[in-house]
């Protein structure tokens, strides 16, 4: 059960080193990407467990890779969670009409993370109905 591939696109370096230091700490694996077309190659490659996706790139934002993972056949299915920092009341809505499997909102929570990731995990696995 421990030990999931988690791939974390986020471009900036400080969230990012965050996220990964709670992720292995927690006893995940991590691969990472700072932009959005690196992000879509490397779920191609490693085809992750879980998908955290920054909404907020410099290439492509992570709506536009989400839609490129959702149409190549390897990366189709795969669980992909949008993270924002947007503050506004209809966004949650907004990205999960847009396929995203679920949603963070920054600042990420050290302590809850862990937990939040397992349960995307957990949502997936048993494809529970939203
Ligand atoms: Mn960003």
């Amino acid at each position: 059960m421990a030990g999931e591939l988690i791939l974390v696109v986020e471009d900036n370096e400080r969230n990012l080193r965050l996220v990964r230091d709670v992720l292995h700490h927690g006893g995940f694996r991590t691969i990472e990407a700072s932009t959005g077309e690196d992000g879509v190659a490397l779920a191609r490659r490693h085809e992750p467990d879980l998908i955290l996706m920054d909404v907020q790139l410099p290439d492509i934002d992570g709506v536009e890779a989400l839609g490129r993972l959702r149409r190549a056949p390897e990366t189709a299915a795969l669980p992909v969670v949008a993270v924002t920092a947007f503050a506004m009341k209809n966004d949650r809505a907004r990205f999960l009409a847009a396929g995203f499997d679920g949603y963070l909102e920054k600042p990420i929570s050290v302590r809850l993370l862990p937990a939040q990731v397992q349960r995307f995990l957990t949502a997936r696995e048993t494809e529970a109905p939203r």
